[in-house]
């Protein structure tokens, strides 16, 4: 698509329901369009739509071999329940194999790093053959979220980034999960209101930021995947 026609889309689907710009990504790029989920509710609620309303849509997810045990149990679950694949893209190097490379526990001494190695350029190979991808980005969620439209360019990965549910608010999310019924983590019923790697995600007190326990202590809010910037998150 040219920039002109991207931003003319954008404008058209801006305030769309989040399954009306699904289904226009998935004709707009037949079999060329990518949903990389991290397993939050949003990306669970996107799963969902995909399924409930048969998008087509390669489903993955960036297996970083640091999830938590209760994401990886979402991970079948939602297999299970929707009948789909959601395949697992691993980094080059195990983390036992990384540790004896870079040292013990990369993700202390150098997140930026250890992001690099286990989501940035796994995402990167795993987008290779594809045209357009889909998150499940919110605009409230960060500063750099804050200007995401329904669809954009992504010139980090030289693809189209869908973005279905950039207006909605967390509630709205939550709403839709409930009454679905869509599985979800139930770390989140537990003070994680954003689930990442282990060793990278703490629960938040009542009133803290929700990406407070991510990289706690640290300035480092996303993975570096969808920030404008040189990093890249899940
Ligand atoms: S979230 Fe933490 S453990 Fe996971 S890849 Fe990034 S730095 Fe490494």
């Amino acid at each position: 698509m040219t920039p002109s026609e991207l931003h003319a889309a954008a404008i058209a689907l801006e305030g769309r329901p989040a399954v009306e710009i699904l289904r226009w990504a998935a004709e707009r790029f037949p079999g060329r369009l990518a949903f990389a989920t991290g397993f939050g509710v949003e990306g669970c609620v996107l799963v969902d739509l995909i399924a409930r309303n048969e998008v087509d849509v390669d489903l993955f997810t960036l297996d970083t071999g640091l999830l938590f045990p209760a994401t990886l149990e979402l991970w079948k679950r939602l297999e299970e329940r929707y009948g789909v694949v959601i395949r697992g893209v691993r980094p080059a190097r195990t983390v036992e194999e990384q540790a004896s490379i870079e040292g013990a526990d990369l993700w202390d001494r150098d997140p930026d790093r250890c992001c690099l190695l286990r989501k940035v350029q796994p995402l990167r190979g795993a987008l290779l053959g594809y045209d357009a991808w889909i998150s499940s980005i919110r605009r409230d969620q960060t500063r750099d979220r804050a200007a995401a439209g329904a669809v954009e360019p992504d010139g980090k990965f030289g693809l189209v980034k869908v973005n279905p549910l950039a207006g909605w608010s967390a509630e709205e999310v939550w709403r839709y999960a409930r009454q679905n019924g869509v599985p979800y983590n139930p770390l989140h019923d537990q003070g994680y209101p954003s689930i990442g790697c282990w060793p990278c995600t703490s629960p938040v007190a009542p009133g803290e930021d929700p990406r407070a326990g991510r990289w706690r202590g640290r300035a480092k809010k996303e993975c570096g995947l969808h920030s404008k910037a040189a990093q890249t998150e899940v």
